[in-house]
């Protein structure tokens, strides 16, 4: 045969072509899809996954980007996985040499309760910080910026307590350069001050102590030093490294020792930032305020924030449409160590959350996909703890819930496929989302549906292993889709299946019996005079006597001149045949039919939830 080879071994794989070929992949493919991109069979993929030990593959398995990678690089291909990847996508670039300033300490104050916390912040406050510019916003500021002079300047942040540090530092924010730890002198280490302490060295943050209340009676300020010493804070007077600033609060004498010293601490530091870039920094807090909408005091540790910058705050973003300074001010740019009030973000996010000045789409996709973490999170512990106790409660309440799992390709799609069912949520049935899933099918998705009583719904995905069989058994309702619309419309219309169809009476007409007489083999037949309406062959009708109801029934019969018609109009006389023997004369009828209307899903007005 011409051309045929020397030998029936089967042909290599063709070499790619002069440019390298690539598939661009989300997170994850169907290996089906891999193949077809390359032009290869499925099966052939398969065996590669099956060399590699992935045995319970089969060609609906969606393969991760590095499997996809070792499948596609035996055909000369490269797997690109353009999914996206937020650490890199917020990450900033190298900072040039040069380009880093030094920047004010950023201090926060704590220690036990009523050792003089409050008093310090609002002396420092009246004494070394400017005041708020006349209109100025000066309702709540989360920091405030003292100078003492050329002594230097420092950002004392202003949060609850101890607690709310911790709570900061669980999100992964280090807003804090040092901690300033208040010690009454009157009354010595407290079990908060040791607390404080604790925090403060889990942090890995320097402490500088400030002993307040030296000019009461009782003040014994040695006494908390050698009680701090015995803690390891050593003070430097006595050879050690930490700094002691005596300081009555209630005077500010000593207010411009605690900043030259926490001055002198940064310097020790090195503390330096460049502001000619993107800023990052952390939400210090947030509030809904009417008038504003969203306000977030965040703390900038680099870079600087601008107005109609988008900015990522947690789960949240928006275009910075106004910013306060520490002052009140309004300014239109915050660099490092300031912490400035933004309005413009879409939600409140949490105290602690990161936040990034960055470009929309970025923002967006982080934002959503943070969300997309978070209920996932929840969605787990929840349905961790009991699927059982779950059912019980919506069975109790009568509650009319469509459950479902979604498993879907890739990440994308399946986010896009739950908000839209999410959104199908109306008043009378909810939907809820029990678990959204990338990749195949699997038998652990059919228990979870079966336990939570839930439908899977397959978004360009296929049951693999006993999936469908196991489903089959379990009564479990299973539908795959390739397009979403299609989904959403099936979907809505199972919700719109849960509601009892509206089923309504409409009285059509109003008879009076004029005489009855018996038909031989029908029954009785009562004659009537249409009043008003009309009457139906095959409508309702309720048989009156003396304003009381005596019978309820279907109109068997309806004739007029001997001859069946299907309706008699006001004016005119009928034979009526309604299976009721009982009819007399002077009895009054009421025609009526039933209509049943299909209910359609009614959406609860002002159901949007506030972000
Ligand atoms: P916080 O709970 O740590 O915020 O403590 P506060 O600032 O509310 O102070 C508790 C009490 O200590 C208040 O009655 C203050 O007037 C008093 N206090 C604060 N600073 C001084 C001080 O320097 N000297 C004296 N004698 N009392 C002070």
């Amino acid at each position: 045969r011409p051309g045929a080879g020397p030998a029936a071994r089967p042909k290599p794989a063709a070499p790619p072509a002069e440019h390298k070929r690539v598939v661009r992949i989300e997170g994850g493919i169907p290996v089906t899809e891999l193949a077809r991109h390359m032009g290869v069979k499925g099966n052939e993929l398969l065996r590669g996954l099956w060399r590699l030990g992935l045995t319970s593959a089969t060609r609906n398995t969606i393969v991760d980007a590095d499997v996809a990678q070792i499948l596609a690089s035996e055909h000369g291909y490269e797997v690109r996985d353009v999914s996206f990847r937020e650490a890199e996508a917020l990450a900033a670039a190298p900072d040039p040499p040069g380009s880093r300033r030094p920047r004010a300490p950023v201090v926060t104050v704590m220690g036990h309760v009523d050792h003089g916390k409050t008093t310090l912040l609002d002396t420092i406050r009246e004494t070394h910080v400017a005041p708020a510019e006349p209109g100025g916003i000066t309702q709540h500021i989360a920091a405030y910026r003292a100078r003492a002079g050329d002594l230097g300047e420092v950002v004392f942040l202003d949060t609850p307590g101890h607690e709310a540090f911790a709570a900061m530092r669980a999100r992964g924010a280090q807003t804090t350069d040092i901690v300033v730890l208040i010690v009454a002198a009157d009354d010595g280490v407290m079990p908060q001050t040791l607390e404080a302490l604790a925090h403060a060295r889990e942090a890995g943050v320097p402490i500088v102590v400030a002993v307040n209340k030296i000019d009461a009676p009782s003040a014994r300020p040695d006494r908390v030093r050698g009680q701090l010493a015995e803690h390891g804070q050593i003070p430097e007077e006595w050879g050690g490294d930490t700094t002691f600033v005596d300081i009555p609060a209630r005077t500010g004498d000593g207010v411009d020792d605690l900043i030259a010293s926490l001055s002198l601490n940064a310097e020790a530091l090195g503390l330096a930032a460049n502001p000619d870039k993107p800023a990052a920094g952390t939400v210090i807090e947030s509030r809904l305020e009417r008038g504003r909408g969203v306000v977030a005091s965040v703390l900038i540790a680099e870079g600087s924030v601008k107005t109609g910058d988008t900015v990522l705050a947690g789960e949240h973003y928006g275009r910075v449409r106004a910013m306060t300074g520490e002052a009140g001010a309004r300014v239109t740019r915050a660099g490092p160590s300031e912490v400035v009030d933004i309005v413009g973000i879409g939600g409140v996010p949490e105290a602690g959350a990161p936040v990034h000045v960055t470009d929309e789409e970025v923002a967006k996709r982080a934002a959503a996909e943070r969300r997309d973490r978070k209920s996932r999170a929840a969605q787990d512990a929840r349905t961790g703890r009991s699927i059982r106790d779950l059912m019980k409660r919506i069975k109790a309440t009568h509650q009319r819930t469509l459950r479902v799992v979604v498993k879907a390709d890739v990440h994308g799609s399946a986010e896009a496929l739950t908000s839209a069912l999410e959104a199908l949520s109306a008043e009378d049935v909810t939907l809820s989302i029990v678990r959204t899933g990338v990749g195949a099918i699997t038998e652990s998705d059919v228990d979870l549906a079966t336990a939570s009583g839930a439908m899977i719904v397959g978004f360009r995905v296929r049951p693999v292993g006993g999936a469908a069989e196991r489903a089959d058994r379990e009564g479990v309702a299973l539908e795959t889709y390739d397009v979403i619309y299609t989904a959403i419309e099936d979907i809505r219309r199972a919700m719109e299946g849960m509601l009892d169809p509206v089923v309504a009476e409409h009285p059509i007409g109003d008879l009076e019996v004029r005489e009855v007489f018996r038909v031989p083999k029908v029954g009785t037949v009562a004659g009537c005079a249409v009043m008003s309406g009309k009457l139906r062959r095959h409508g309702r009708a309720r048989v009156f006597r003396d304003g009381a109801r005596v019978f309820d029934g279907d109109v068997r019969s309806l004739r007029r001149f001997a001859q069946d018609v299907s309706e008699v109009e006001e004016g005119h006389e009928c034979g009526v045949h309604l299976g009721f023997e009982g009819v007399r004369a002077g009895d009054r009828i009421e025609a009526y039919e039933i209509v049943q209307e299909a209910r359609t899903l009614k959406h609860a007005r002002g159901s949007r939830s506030v972000p």
